[in-house]
C-alpha cells in the first residue's frame, strides 16, 4: 500500500512559513497534482515527502507508517529528476536498463521491467535505436521510460516537463496520464501550471503561501472554488470577480453597471464571479432578454473568441465558440444562467 499523508505539517525556514499546517492525503494508484505559483510550498512538500527534509511539526505517513525519524532511502519513494535529456552513445534500451544496471538488479529481472515499461510507454518497437534515430516525441517516451524503470511505492515528479516546448508537453502530459494508469502507481506531481494540473490531475491541492487551501477533482475546485484566490487560478480567461451591489433584486457589479441576472444573492456576498464560458453574449436586438453591454475589444483565437465587454471602467471578458460577428463598440445583449454565478463573501471565501 502506498497511501502518502500529512497531518498537520509545517515547515519554517528561518521567517518563512514554507508549509504551513498542511494535510492531505494521497490514495494507492492515484494521480495527485500539488498546483500553486512559485514560491507557494510546492517543492518543499515534495522533500518533505522524499525525507530530505524534517517537518517542525506534524507526521507524515507513507502506507499509514509515520516516517518522520525514516531515511531517505529506506522510504520506497522515488523523484524522477527534471533532466531527462538521453545519454548519447546508448541504445534506448539501454538508457531505460541503465538505473537498474547501476544498481545491479539481476539480468532477468531487468528484461521483465524492461518489457513492462516499454509496453506500457510504447516504445517495445524502437528500443534498439540510438536517441539520435528517435523523435522528439519517442525520445521523451524512452526518458520517462528510464525514469520509471525502478518500482518504488510511489513516484515524485517536481515540474518534470515545465523545460519542453508547448506542443512537447502537451504530448508528454498525455504519455504520463496513460503511463500512470497502466502502471497502477501513486503519482505525486507537481506543477505551476494549471491546464497541466487540470488535464492529468485525478485530485489535486491548491497551495497559497504553504497552505492547502481546496482538495478535490480538478473539475470539482474549478466549478465550486472555495475562494476568488483558486477561482482565479483556475480557467483561462480568468474567472470575472466583480465588487457586487444589491439592489432590487438585481446582481449589478459596482464599478460601471455590467448587470448580470436577477438571482437571490446572499446578504453577505461582497463579490461576484463568472466564467468567461458562462456569459453568453448576442448583438443586441428590440426585444433582447439580456442586459445591455458595450464590447470593448474582440480577441479572435482561432476556435475560440474573447470579447471584452466595458461598463465604465468595469471589464468583463466572454469566452465564445467559433468567430462571432461582433464589433468593437457593438451593444450587445449579455446573459448569464443564474446557477453559473458564483458568490464570495469579504475575505474571498465562497458562499455557496
Ligand atoms: P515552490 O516549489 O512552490 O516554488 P518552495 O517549496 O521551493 O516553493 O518554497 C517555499 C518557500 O520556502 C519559499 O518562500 C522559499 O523561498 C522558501 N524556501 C524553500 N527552500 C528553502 C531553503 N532551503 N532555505 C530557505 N528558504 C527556503
Ligand atoms: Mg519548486
Amino acid at each position: 500500500m502506498a497511501e502518502i499523508a500529512f497531518r498537520n505539517v509545517s515547515k519554517r525556514y528561518g521567517d518563512t512559513l514554507a508549509v504551513d499546517d498542511a494535510s492531505f492525503t494521497v490514495e494507492d494508484n492515484e494521480f495527485f497534482c500539488f498546483f500553486g505559483p512559485p514560491l507557494s510550498g510546492k517543492s518543499t512538500i515534495m522533500r518533505l515527502i522524499l525525507g530530505l527534509e524534517t517537518p517542525d511539526s506534524g507526521e507524515v505517513l507513507i502506507g499509514g507508517r509515520v516516517v518522520n525519524a525514516v531515511s531517505p532511502a529506506a522510504r520506497n519513494v522515488a523523484m524522477v529528476f527534471q533532466n531527462l535529456a538521453l545519454f548519447p552513445h546508448m541504445t534506448a534500451r539501454e538508457n531505460v536498463a541503465f538505473p537498474l544496471v547501476e544498481r545491479k538488479v539481476p539480468a532477468t529481472q531487468i528484461e521483465r521491467r524492461l518489457a513492462d515499461v516499454a509496453e506500457a510507454l510504447h516504445i517495445t518497437h524502437i528500443l534498439h535505436k540510438s536517441p539520435a534515430h528517435l523523435s522528439g516525441g519517442e525520445r521523451q517516451r524512452v526518458a520517462i521510460a528510464r525514469a520509471l524503470v525502478r518500482d518504488p511505492a510511489a513516484y515524485l515528479m517536481d515540474d518534470p516537463i515545465s523545460a519542453l516546448d508547448a506542443r512537447l508537453r502537451e504530448e508528454t502530459r498525455v504519455e504520463l496520464k496513460r503511463i500512470q494508469r497502466e502502471l497502477g502507481k501513486t503519482l505525486i506531481y507537481v506543477t505551476h501550471d494549471q491546464e497541466e494540473a487540470m488535464s492529468v490531475a485525478d485530485r489535486m491541492a491548491i497551495l497559497e503561501a504553504g497552505a492547502i487551501r481546496q482538495i478535490g477533482a480538478p473539475a470539482e475546485i474549478y466549478d465550486r472554488p472555495a475562494s476568488t484566490y483558486v477561482a482565479r487560478l483556475l480557467g483561462s480567461p480568468v474567472m470575472n470577480v466583480l465588487r457586487s451591489v444589491r439592489g432590487s433584486g438585481v446582481l449589478e457589479a459596482a464599478e460601471g453597471t455590467i448587470r448580470l441576472p436577477d438571482t437571490a444573492t446572499p446578504a453577505d456576498a461582497t463579490e461576484i464571479g463568472v466564467r468567461p464560458e458562462d456569459l453568453k453574449v448576442a448583438p443586441w436586438m428590440d426585444g433582447s432578454s439580456g442586459r445591455p453591454a458595450r464590447v470593448f475589444e474582440v480577441e479572435p483565437l482561432g476556435g475560440t473568441t474573447v470579447v471584452t465587454l466595458a461598463a465604465g471602467e468595469t471589464r468583463l471578458r466572454a469566452l465564445m465558440r467559433g468567430q462571432p460577428a461582433i464589433a468593437p463598440d457593438a451593444l450587445v445583449s449579455l446573459s448569464c444562467d443564474a446557477n453559473k454565478i458564483h458568490f464570495f463573501s469579504q475575505g474571498g471565501g465562497a458562499l455557496r
